[in-house]
């Protein structure tokens, strides 16, 4: 059983050639909206690739969040710890994508902001009886906190990918199993530069020593760095194929690994199998919409 804590939020994307410049209006080429927020994406690719999972999280009480719900059932995740918020809306993300493929976000957090200890406090027993929890950083720090803390009292495995990027406290890195940063995030967090191997075995051994066993840094193309605690690590490669856009492929790889773990898988393949997701989610547009189904990941890995 996984426990997913996070965010949900509705992106509106509007493709321009340029990114306008103050006080100047710039016409779209094209306009989606599209599901999206680190939690979501990560829960749904949690769902989509097999895992038994359920979602803390807050919605606003508008009728996004209302169809929000509806599509995270149909991607197999239980919904009974998403609460909507009254007089609040939905987590909104405003993303300009420029010809070269660029992006500018705004974020409003609304309903994530009322992710609180004492709304955690009445879901704590679903970290209790899971077998893992899945957190990321676009939710209150304490709340982040706390639940790592409960699912270390009751041997829950924490997963956490630290994004968007920021330094933590060494109170919540301690009690971390295992940590998925990319180069940024392990920056953040190391004050190590990962611009080659060196520099990710450099911050993966600074994370180590907070008390992580085992660290993910993500590489784009060209992979992941993995090491355990106390073992020699090693960059395991991902997939080539032709990318469309990175939205959300950490998050997929993230949501596809844990899935895998879960399923006895070892740590290796368990990567793999994330590669192979987020290898898929890359070569389709925007978030959730990108994320695989399991058959899909199957068939990828088979060829
Ligand atoms: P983030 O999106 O969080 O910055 P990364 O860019 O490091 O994360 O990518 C996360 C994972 O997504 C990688 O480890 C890899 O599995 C996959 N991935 C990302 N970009 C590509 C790409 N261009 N081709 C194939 N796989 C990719």
């Amino acid at each position: 059983k996984l426990v997913v804590l996070g965010s949900i939020n509705v992106d509106h994307i509007l493709n321009v050639q340029q990114f306008p410049q103050p006080g100047e209006t710039v016409r779209g080429d094209s306009y989606q909206v599209a599901f999206g927020g680190k939690g979501a994406n990560q829960a749904v690719a949690a769902g989509r690739s097999g895992a038994d999972i359920t979602f803390i999280a807050c919605v606003g009480d508008d009728d996004v969040g209302v169809s929000i719900k509806k599509q995270l059932q149909k991607d197999t995740i239980k919904i009974d710890c998403i609460d909507s918020v009254a007089g609040e809306t939905t987590g909104v993300a405003l993303i300009y994508v420029n010809g070269q493929g660029e992006n500018i976000i705004g974020i409003n957090a609304g309903a994530n902001g009322h992710l609180s200890t004492e709304r955690l406090a009445a879901y704590q027993q679903k970290i209790i009886d899971a077998d893992a929890l899945l957190m990321q950083l676009e939710s209150p720090i304490e709340t982040v906190q706390m639940a790592a803390e409960i699912a270390r009292k009751h041997q829950t495995q924490v997963i956490l990918n630290p994004a968007p990027a920021q330094a933590l406290p060494d109170s919540l890195l301690s009690l971390v199993d295992v940590i998925t940063p990319n180069e940024t995030e392990a920056e953040h967090l190391t004050g190590i530069a990962v611009n080659d191997e060196e520099g990710a075995q450099k911050a993966a051994q600074a994370l180590h020593q907070k008390g992580i066993n085992k660290v993910m840094i993500t590489l784009g193309a060209r992979g992941v760095w993995y090491s355990e605690s106390g073992k020699q690590g090693k960059i395991i490669p991902g997939f080539k194929v032709k990318a469309v856009d990175t939205i959300a492929a950490g998050d997929t790889f993230n949501g596809a690994y844990v899935t895998a773990l879960l399923e006895g898988q070892s740590d290796e393949d368990a990567i793999v199998f994330a590669h192979a997701a987020a290898a898929i989610a890359v070569t389709r547009p925007g978030a959730q919409p990108s994320v695989p189904w399991r058959n899909e990941i199957d068939q990828f890995l088979l060829q």
